[in-house]
């Protein structure tokens, strides 16, 4: 057992609105939305950051991005677009350090990103 947020939610001790699941990965909604769509992909297992990938998680990064793909097609966004984004560490912002996968989509969105 840990005290990871995110596994915390994986585990079902905090409460989230799931959107997905399956043996490897889970998805729910971020509790402070930054766009109609904003879904967190995570891992079950716990991984801090992209910065503590192996080779041996290619296919569940694989599987976390692919699911993004799926959740913004059944939301009609596949053409119109929509952002993933892992953030890492300090300068980009990460906040939560169980590896996840933002899902952002329902509005256009700027580039560069802040
Ligand atoms: P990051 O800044 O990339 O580490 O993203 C962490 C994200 O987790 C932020 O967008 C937060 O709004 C979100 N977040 C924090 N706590 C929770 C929670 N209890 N349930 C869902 N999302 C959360
Ligand atoms: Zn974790």
């Amino acid at each position: 057992m840990n005290d990871c947020l995110f596994c915390k939610i994986v585990r079902r001790e905090i409460p989230a609105t799931l959107v997905y699941e399956d043996e490897q990965i889970a998805a729910f909604n971020d509790v402070k939305p930054q766009a109609p769509t904003h879904v967190l992909i995570v891992p079950k297992r716990h991984i801090d950051s992209l910065n503590k990938l192996s080779i041996e998680e290619d296919s569940l990064i694989g599987a976390l991005v692919r699911r993004a793909s799926a959740i913004a097609a059944e939301r009609g966004l596949s053409e119109g677009g929509y952002r993933t984004v892992f953030n890492t560490n300090r300068d980009a912002g990460q906040t939560v350090f169980h590896i996840h996968l933002h899902l952002l989509g329902g509005r256009a969105m700027g580039w560069p990103p802040g």
